[in-house]
């Protein structure tokens, strides 16, 4: 299955009272096709950047913005022209279409605990919102939690773009790129931390 869904939380100022007392959801919710790189990448950056950076001054503003984001024959450019204030105050239009549109980046640490070079998340995890983990959840010794991963990984070795934020992930022609010393470490050491009664890699990928 290529087609996912991530979501991301939208600061958006509400007035209660003038609402009802109802708080409305302002959650924003993109399908992502995880086998083709544009434009899912480009507007899952812009989608991380404004719930990082983002703020709406009311709910009129976000549906505007949401509306536009959610069209299927989005053109980039127009939109971040026209939202750039609402994406991010302090970045100019230049600045979001460079972030946008950044270039691939070898991933920090080791499979299957490898993290986003931007947004730090989990590149294999099945849940949506892995940065949201607790610690513990988060601890390689956690023997549920490793399984969730080696199995992600198994099952998706080269995912060309982070789920999370839609930063590009480097490739070599048989794997993910891996920053400094990872490569060098390799899998087998990452294994040999882990207790030997979990299944090694081969058992797992066989
Ligand atoms: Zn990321």
């Amino acid at each position: 299955m290529s087609i996912i869904t991530t979501t991301h939380h939208i600061k958006v100022a509400q007035d209660y009272k003038k609402n009802g007392g109802v708080i409305e959801d302002t959650n924003i919710s993109l399908e992502i096709d995880t086998l083709r790189v544009y434009p899912a990448s480009v507007k899952l950056a812009i989608l991380y950047m404004t719930a990082d950076k983002g703020f709406f001054g009311d709910l009129e503003s976000f549906y505007d913005f949401t509306n536009d984001f959610l069209m299927r024959d989005i053109n980039i450019m127009e939109f971040v022209r026209k939202h750039n204030m609402r994406i991010n105050k302090q970045a100019s239009f230049w600045d979001i279409m460079k972030y946008a549109l950044a270039g691939e980046k070898p991933v920090e640490n080791i499979p299957p605990f490898s993290r986003c070079p931007r947004c730090n998340a989990l590149v294999w995890e099945k849940t949506e919102r892995a940065y949201d983990k607790t610690e513990k959840e988060l601890e390689p010794e956690n023997e549920a939690y490793y399984r969730r991963c080696l199995e992600a990984y198994s099952a998706d070795p080269r995912p060309l773009y982070c789920k999370i934020c839609g930063q590009r992930f480097k490739m070599s022609s048989t794997s993910l790129m891996y920053k400094g010393e990872a490569m060098q470490t390799g899998i087998s050491h990452t294994l040999k931390l882990m207790s030997s009664a979990q299944p090694t890699f081969e058992e797992v990928m066989k």
